[in-house]
């Protein structure tokens, strides 16, 4: 009996460390140079920033959970598209989860955002700044229909179009999640410059927001990059199976035990927990 409950204490115990994770317990950068480590998913970060607080054309949001640190690329994307859409009058940019303060892996609500080159970025641009009270509880505008085929119309502004344009224009971006029906509608919207189409990807979820990711930095010798996606704008056959009815065996993927950490950040998660 009791070898039995100290099998289910280690369990228990297993089960809470994956559910907290060591890397939240970090709360400031690693100093060092800045280096992106390891796969989007499984990975980590040195010498990452934080993104500046109070800043013109972009409010942070959720700031009492420190998910506002990046690679410095991370910042410089993030201050470049606020310009743009600053200039253009088309409003504030609202920023989202990017990562911890060493990266690494999330307790909840995302499998990635673990190497300091993602940002999610809410799909509405309020022409007023929101108050502390908005950025700490602040309500998604989910503009997609409940059957999920269509934007919901009242909510979808061509802005919304420039904002994630404007992302997918960037030299530094790789990939954009968003919903399949937000990317047919730009599809729809698009007209004939449609190359930045490529970049942005049908995915599940992303009703509220896109998901940017950036290429490895140079320098950042051990970051894992994807492969870039398929060629053309994506708009054809892949993005209308999204819409057909489900095949067996597709589905959103399984979530698998995390794989063994880059060395480089167990090194580091170990030097920390000492
Ligand atoms: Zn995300």
């Amino acid at each position: 009996m009791k070898k039995i409950l100290s099998a289910l204490s280690a369990l228990l115990i297993a089960t809470a460390s994956y559910a907290a994770t060591p890397w939240q317990s970090i709360r400031q950068p690693v100093p060092g140079v800045s280096q992106s480590i390891g796969a989007f998913a499984n990975g980590c970060i040195v010498g990452a920033e934080m993104l500046p607080l109070n800043a013109t054309g972009y409010q942070v949001m959720r700031q009492d959970q420190r998910r506002y640190f990046g690679h410095p690329d991370l910042i410089l994307f993030i201050q470049r598209l606020s310009n743009q859409v600053h200039h253009l009058h088309l409003g504030e940019v609202m920023i989202g989860d990017m990562g911890m303060a060493a990266g690494g892996r999330f307790s909840s609500g995302h499998a990635s955002h673990q190497s300091g080159l993602d940002v999610d970025i809410w799909l509405q641009l309020p022409q007023t700044r929101w108050s502390e009270q908005m950025l700490l509880k602040p309500q998604p505008l989910d503009l997609v229909s409940a059957d999920g085929k269509t934007v919901v119309a009242r909510h979808w502004q061509p802005q919304i179009d420039s904002l994630i344009k404007l992302a997918a224009k960037d030299s530094d971006v790789t990939r954009i999640f968003v919903n399949p029906a937000i990317k047919q509608q730009l599809c729809a919207d698009a007209g004939a410059d449609r190359d930045w189409l490529r970049k942005v990807r049908p995915w599940f979820g992303h009703r509220a927001h896109m998901h940017v990711r950036l290429r490895c930095p140079a320098g950042s010798l051990q970051c894992q990059d994807q492969p870039a996606p398929p060629p053309g704008d994506g708009c054809g056959a892949e993005l209308q199976s999204w819409f057909a009815p489900p095949k067996p065996g597709r589905g959103k993927p399984v979530k698998l035990e995390p794989p063994p950490l880059p060395a480089a950040c167990q090194a580091l998660l170990d030097k920390h927990l000492l």
